[in-house]
């Protein structure tokens, strides 16, 4: 590992790039990154570097928004297979259908979503500014998707009507984090605080001290008077919780929150991106400046 290492060190010193990893990377490849940080601030971070290569170690849709962002850059992603299942979830036409059907509403679409959904949308939001980006809508009916658990979190949070698309739209990773997880986890540290992503089924929000964002997590356990903590998200956060939060204990509430699109990066395909400049994301033109109005929308307001 460490002559890989070596070599992505070379590559990335010959180059003006900046390698982006999103909270659930590998340890590794976290580690070797310029920035690590949640769906938010790696959108905030690709809009202002001033690097010529961007290599996101992210899944798709996040690859993507950095190059809508960002149309002179090269924007490279070490395995295009990095694809998110949720995303996969909504298309144009279900929200055209419901536009249809409620023509005062207005889109509001979580990130985790594809470029020729967010072309359609009024703003996109992420899980750190969701609630934010709701009461900001002019409308007070939105039209939200895909996340059915965030979607129920916004209307516990918010005082708008929430239409969410499709009829059921999740996250696989997080769905593997159930009540009954939690309640074994609670008897065996009684004591620990317990922070959960809105993306977790509504029976586990309902039963933690609090609900945020990756980010956010962080945040709330530094401040946080407990030792010990019970995170419900994918496993890989847990590598910059204990980093960050020095001598605080942090365990899964369950261990199989993998996410195996996260996973498909690794330092050996990182080197071989760098070395060959491909693949690059491309976007569609006339859809990545259509997307970029809501994307921009939301950088603005938050
Ligand atoms: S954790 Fe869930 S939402 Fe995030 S990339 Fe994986 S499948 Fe998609």
């Amino acid at each position: 590992m460490e002559r890989v290492k070596e070599r992505i060190e070379n590559l990335r010193n010959g180059k003006n790039v900046l390698i982006l990893a999103h909270n659930y990377q590998r340890p590794e490849v976290q580690e070797i990154a310029d920035f690590v940080g949640d769906s938010f601030e790696l959108a905030r971070t690709a809009a202002e570097t001033d690097a010529e290569i961007i290599v996101f170690c992210g899944v798709d849709f996040m690859a993507e928004t950095a190059a809508i962002l960002n149309p002179n850059k090269k924007v490279l992603i070490p395995d295009p297979g990095a694809i998110c299942p949720m995303a996969q979830l909504l298309f144009p036409d279900d929200l055209k259908k419901e536009k249809k059907k409620n023509p005062d509403a207005e889109v509001l679409l979580y990130v985790n979503t594809l470029a020729d959904c967010k072309a359609l949308a009024d703003c996109v939001c992420t899980s750190s500014n969701a609630s934010v980006m709701v009461e900001a809508m002019d409308s007070e009916t939105i039209i939200f998707g895909p996340d059915h658990n965030l979607s129920r979190y916004l209307e516990k949070q918010t005082s708008k009507q929430i239409i969410t698309v499709p009829e059921y739209g999740l996250c696989p990773t997080h769905h593997q984090i159930l009540d009954d997880d939690l309640l074994t986890m609670k008897i065996k540290h009684p004591e620990a605080g317990v922070v959960v992503h809105p993306e977790c089924v509504i029976e586990v929000q309902d039963m933690a001290d609090h609900v945020t964002s990756t980010s956010g997590m962080i945040e709330y356990c530094k401040e946080a008077k407990e030792e010990e903590f019970l995170i419900g998200t994918e496993v890989g956060h847990l590598h910059r919780l204990k980093s960050e939060c020095k001598g605080k204990r942090f365990y899964p509430i369950s261990e199989t929150a993998v996410c195996p699109q996260m996973k498909m990066h690794s330092l050996k395909k990182l080197e071989r991106v760098l070395e060959l400049e491909k693949p690059v994301v491309v976007v569609q033109k006339d859809v990545a400046e259509k997307a970029r109005r809501a994307i921009e929308r939301m950088l603005s307001l938050s």
